[in-house]
């Protein structure tokens, strides 16, 4: 029943490090997710607490329910909705690269053959760079953070990792460091992840279309990433 989810304090998930969506600004986690998660949960009169972690730990603590919501920029797969449920979308995303500020040699997915490339631990740009550039070698960051800096000091031809997350941080920690080359895939959507058969989701799929409808879901959109193209 929809009363449940009202009674207890929910348990929601979050990246560790994952900018602008979700990050550490003092003692507090700020961003688009927490924005967002937060704009639901006043829609929905829920009670919850933040549990930041890995995003590996995120599916196997959803699948166990030790999780009851998450929201992480986690892409909505095929493979994944067999073992969590998502949400409608409600971002969409890509895949970039991310090189040293001086190369030139590094232009597309192609071109990471053979190259050292810094990714992120259970993320989709693991499996897309196993299918798509077999002998690249994956140097795997359980937190981001540690991957672009590792780029940053030379020790890894180039990062991959979403685009909007390689854009801010281009813009921001690793300016005049590091450049995007571009996108190497588009079209990929979040969706906020539950355990199977939540009874969340339908009230969640609600409050998202509210927000839409309201121009709540813009204004924290423009707060993080500016106007919309
Ligand atoms: N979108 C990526 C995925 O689902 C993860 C993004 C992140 O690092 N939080 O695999």
């Amino acid at each position: 029943s929809g009363a449940q989810a009202q009674g207890k304090e929910l348990v929601v998930a979050t990246d560790t490090a994952f900018v602008p969506f979700e990050f550490k600004q003092g003692n507090t986690y700020v961003g688009f997710d927490i924005d967002l998660w937060a704009a639901v949960a006043k829609e929905l009169n829920l009670k919850y607490k933040l549990q930041p972690m890995d995003f590996n730990g995120i599916i196997p603590g959803l699948q166990t329910k030790n999780i009851d919501a998450a929201l992480a920029g986690i892409t909505i797969r095929d493979d994944r909705k067999k073992v969590i449920d998502f949400s409608d979308p409600y971002y969409e995303s890509g895949l970039a690269i991310l090189v040293g500020d001086k190369n030139t040699d590094i232009k597309d997915a192609k071109s990471l053959s053979g190259k050292t490339v810094a990714v992120k631990t259970g993320t989709a740009t693991v499996d897309f760079l196993k299918a798509q550039v077999p002998d690249a070698k994956l140097k795997l960051f359980p937190n981001i953070d540690n991957a672009y800096l590792e780029l940053a000091t030379g020790r890894v031809d180039a990062a991959v990792h979403d685009t909007p997350n390689v854009q801010y941080y281009a813009n921001t920690a690793g300016k005049g460091r590091v450049k995007v080359v571009g996108s190497v895939k588009s079209g990929d959507f979040y969706g906020i992840a539950f355990p199977k058969g939540s009874e969340l989701v339908p009230q969640v799929n609600k409050a998202l279309a509210t927000l839409k409808a309201n121009g709540q879901y813009d204004a924290i959109y423009e707060k993080w990433f500016g106007k919309k193209p």
